[in-house]
Parts: C-alpha cells; sequence; structure tokens
C-alpha cells in the first residue's frame, strides 16, 4: 500500500470511506452511464432516461430490460478495496463505508455499517403491498416482475426524479462530520451529492484515490491516481 496513506490509516481510528462507481469496476461492473457501441445498438433512450422514475412507470418493461443488463451483475465478487475497508472495520479503526454503489459488494466483502445512497439491487418491494424480496424475485420474474397480490415490483434503488432517504443522508452527514480520516474513492464528485456531502468533513486527512483527477484535489490531504482495488492492494 502506498506508503502515505498506510501512515494516515494507521494514525486514525474514526475513518470514514465514501465511494462511487469505481470502486466496483474492478470487480467488473461498469458505470451504467459509460456508453459504448453495443449500448446505442441496443437501447433507444439514454440511460439517465430509462433510469428514471417516470420511464419506470410508463415502460416497466423496457426499464427491467436495461436494468438486469446493466446494473445486475450477481456473479460479481469483491476486491481489494472492499476486502480492506471491510478488514479496517474489525479492527476498529473505520466507522462507515458511504457508498453510491448498489451492487452490495461491501456487505459481500463482511463491511456491517453501509450507508448506501442509492439503494441496493438486493432489495425489492411490492409496490401495492409493501412486501419485500430479493434479487431472484427480479431475475427469474419475467419482462416485469410482480407479486403475488399482483402488484409490481420495485428495486429499493434510487431513481432519477426520485429523492435521497433523509435518514441515510443525514447518517452519512453524521460520520463525515465526526470523522478524524475521509476516503474518498472511485468517484469523480460530480453526481449529486457526493461533493456536498464532502464539505462536512473538517479534519486534516482527506484522501482522495481516483484514476483521473476532481475539482477536489487542491482540497485534499493526499491524491492517489491510481485504480482504487490496486491502492488498497
Ligand atoms: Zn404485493
Amino acid at each position: 500500500m502506498n506508503p502515505e496513506l498506510k501512515e494516515l490509516i494507521d494514525s486514525s481510528e474514526n475513518i470514514v470511506f465514501f465511494g462511487g462507481a469505481g470502486v466496483s469496476t474492478e470487480s467488473g461492473i461498469p458505470d451504467f452511464r459509460s456508453v459504448d457501441g453495443l449500448y446505442s445498438q441496443k437501447y433507444k433512450y439514454p440511460p439517465e432516461t430509462i433510469i428514471s422514475h417516470s420511464f419506470f412507470m410508463r415502460n416497466p418493461s423496457e426499464f427491467f430490460d436495461f436494468y438486469k443488463n446493466r446494473m445486475i451483475f450477481e456473479h460479481a465478487k469483491p476486491n481489494n478495496a472492499h476486502k480492506r475497508l471491510a478488514q479496517l472495520e474489525q479492527e476498529g479503526r473505520l466507522k462507515a463505508v458511504i457508498t453510491q454503489n448498489i451492487d452490495g459488494l461491501h456487505q459481500a466483502a463482511g463491511s456491517r455499517n453501509v450507508l448506501e445512497l442509492h439503494g441496493s439491487v438486493h432489495r425489492n418491494y411490492c409496490m401495492k403491498c409493501g412486501r419485500f424480496y430479493g434479487l431472484e424475485a427480479v431475475l427469474n420474474g419475467g419482462s416485469v416482475p410482480m407479486c403475488q397480490c399482483g402488484g409490481t415490483i420495485k428495486p429499493d434503488v434510487v431513481l432519477y426524479e426520485e429523492s435521497l432517504d433523509a435518514h441515510i443522508l443525514d447518517k452519512s452527514v453524521e460520520y463525515i462530520e465526526n470523522a478524524d480520516m475521509l476516503i474518498v474513492g472511485g468517484t469523480s464528485l460530480v453526481v449529486y451529492p457526493a461533493a456536498g456531502l464532502i464539505n462536512y468533513y473538517k479534519g486534516k486527512k482527506l484522501v482522495l484515490i481516483n484514476k483521473s483527477s476532481t475539482s477536489y484535489d487542491r482540497r485534499a490531504n493526499l491524491v492517489i491516481s491510481d485504480y482504487i482495488g490496486k491502492v488498497f492492494e
């Protein structure tokens, strides 16, 4: 591990990690916003349109086609970043993982206190009776997964046009405010609410780990421009 990063971690006991899509790319999960040739052949709309609340309500089968192809990777495994963060939590140094990802890989690696700002593909619920379902209900549910009661099953993920869970947001702010070290990884910090949350950090150990530069690099105490899984090796 980067010696400066190691030194900062070793001298901290209230670390909070904030992560984005880049944390999971080394597990083979691409950012769903990344548009490729295959994508434009298959879908008529940009991802932000398909993954919106109104599109889900109007065209659930098209939504689920995209969602299952582009946002669910049931065979993905945690990488070194997920594993090291889980280990730091077990050692008592890390207090929370705040993630914009919906893949559940932090929990799969053993992390317990995970704040999922955008929800999780592993939780799904009936819009009519509220019954909860796992991922299988969506994977095996045909073009539009339905509850026994006849209602449509909706993933518990935050779609465009939907607001974030205020309780999770509040808890995230609280953890960041109280952190002695904040590690931000795999996010370019442009997607709401990432940039705003980081402003709550008041300490002197802000570490940014991202493949490309961000507008926050100058404010950070340490910037590491690399793949995050590699950094945590
Ligand atoms: Zn139902």
